[in-house]
């Protein structure tokens, strides 16, 4: 087993694991669900994402370690890597898929217009998983509502870690130099015009996570394109207020959408504004 600093990365033996139905697609290959049998025969339903192409192997191991490093109930856990014929990275299972499906069901966004007790749990519970990764110094750079998946009803878990960097010791900053496809519309000025990634950029991601919960899963920006989406920002337009969202929580939205990184709210402000209204509002 390969040791990765904190967290183990086991190489599991590919006859203990046998994929069941496909899941989804990803950047790197399929997503399936599989069941992973134990040596001491214990079973465990995983999903199974597989390696489609040898190019990506490098950055699919790394997607890997860096999730090995993590333990957070808001956190997808990687089980292990496995190899047979194709690498594949096994994880924690999240039966109910993306939240972004899930909030797009007819029949879901009927019962969240009446009550949106649910989406302050989720959002609370992605603010605590993102306090616990800003407190290690890990940038995620790809939260968005397609990232954040549920485990059941009452938990969400955040995911892909693909593009995920751990800062340095002596930076809070960490500046990408690969080119690829990047989510524009999730990112903050400074990530977009000089690649400076932080817990600072990744708030911004979170407050446009935000708006797509409780707009239900409308896509940020409609159809403008990332050069029209940019020139909003620069004018300060921001995205409108959602239906779901009390003013209150448009404002936290709003601050995460400072164009200064510094003027942003940490996640540890996120977590525990979060915490107080699940704790005030909806527990009796
Ligand atoms: P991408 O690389 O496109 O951002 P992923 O490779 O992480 O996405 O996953 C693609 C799809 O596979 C997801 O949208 C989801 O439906 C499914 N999926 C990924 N991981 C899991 C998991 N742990 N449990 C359940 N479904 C998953």
């Amino acid at each position: 087993a390969a040791a990765g600093g904190g967290g183990d990365l086991p190489l599991i033996p590919a006859n203990q694991v046998i994929l069941l139905a496909r899941l989804g697609e990803g950047e790197f290959g399929e997503v399936f669900s599989g069941r992973l049998t134990r040596g001491d025969s214990a079973v465990q339903e995983v999903a199974v994402k597989v390696l489609a192409s040898a190019q990506t192997r490098l950055d699919f191991v790394k997607e890997a370690a860096v999730m090995a490093k993590l333990a957070h109930p808001s956190i997808v856990r990687v089980l292990g890597l496995c190899e047979n014929k194709r690498l594949m990275m096994l994880l924690e299972l999240c039966p109910l898929g993306s939240l972004l499906d899930y909030i797009r069901q007819p029949a879901r966004q009927a019962a969240l217009t009446d009550c949106q007790e649910p989406l302050y749990r989720w959002a609370l519970q992605v603010a605590e998983g993102m306090q616990y990764l800003e407190q290690r110094g890990c940038i995620h750079r790809d939260l968005a509502a397609r990232n954040v998946l549920l485990a059941d009803e009452g938990r969400a878990k955040i995911s892909d870690f693909g593009l995920s960097r751990a800062v340095g010791a002596d930076t809070d900053y960490y500046r990408a130099t690969q080119r690829g496809k990047w989510p524009i519309k999730w990112y903050a000025p400074e990530a977009i015009y000089y690649r400076l990634f932080s817990s600072a950029s990744d708030v911004w991601s979170f407050g446009v996570c935000l708006w797509e919960l409780y707009s239900l899963g409308e896509p940020p920006w409609g159809d403008l394109d990332g050069v029209e989406v940019l020139k909003q920002i620069e004018e300060g337009c921001r995205l409108p207020q959602p239906r779901l969202a009390a003013s209150d929580l448009y404002n936290l939205m709003q601050q995460c959408w400072a164009y200064k990184p510094e003027d942003r709210p940490s996640f540890d402000r996120l977590q525990a504004w979060f915490q107080h209204v699940t704790t005030n509002v909806y527990e009796n």
